[in-house]
């Protein structure tokens, strides 16, 4: 089982507050540690990665394709044939 903690990205300059991605990650929904917070500069922040679960939604849902989820060396975990590789290449191109 691969325990790598997801690398997460938030392109500031593209962001454009709309807290969909706080609001469709179940891991700050209904977390203890979530994986994201709120901040001050109304932008969101990366508070406990290690909560994450890879599950994309976030990277999906972002309407400004703002968001990168990835492991921590750029090289990503997706596997041929997985669907969310798909969902990747959508929000890219
Ligand atoms: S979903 Fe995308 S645009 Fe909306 S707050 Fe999150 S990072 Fe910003
Ligand atoms: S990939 Fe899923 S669990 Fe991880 S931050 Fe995004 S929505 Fe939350």
């Amino acid at each position: 089982m691969d325990l790598a903690v997801a690398h997460i990205r938030i392109d500031g300059e593209r962001c454009v507050s709309c807290r969909e991605c706080v609001e469709v990650c179940p891991q700050t929904r209904d977390s203890q540690y979530p994986v994201y917070a709120w901040g001050e500069d109304g932008l969101p922040r990366v508070a406990n990665p290690e909560s994450c679960i890879r599950c994309l939604s976030c990277e999906a849902f972002c309407r400004a394709r703002a968001i990168v989820v990835d492991s921590e060396d750029g090289q990503g975990w997706r596997m041929p044939g997985d669907p969310r590789a798909e969902t990747k290449c959508r929000a890219i191109f």
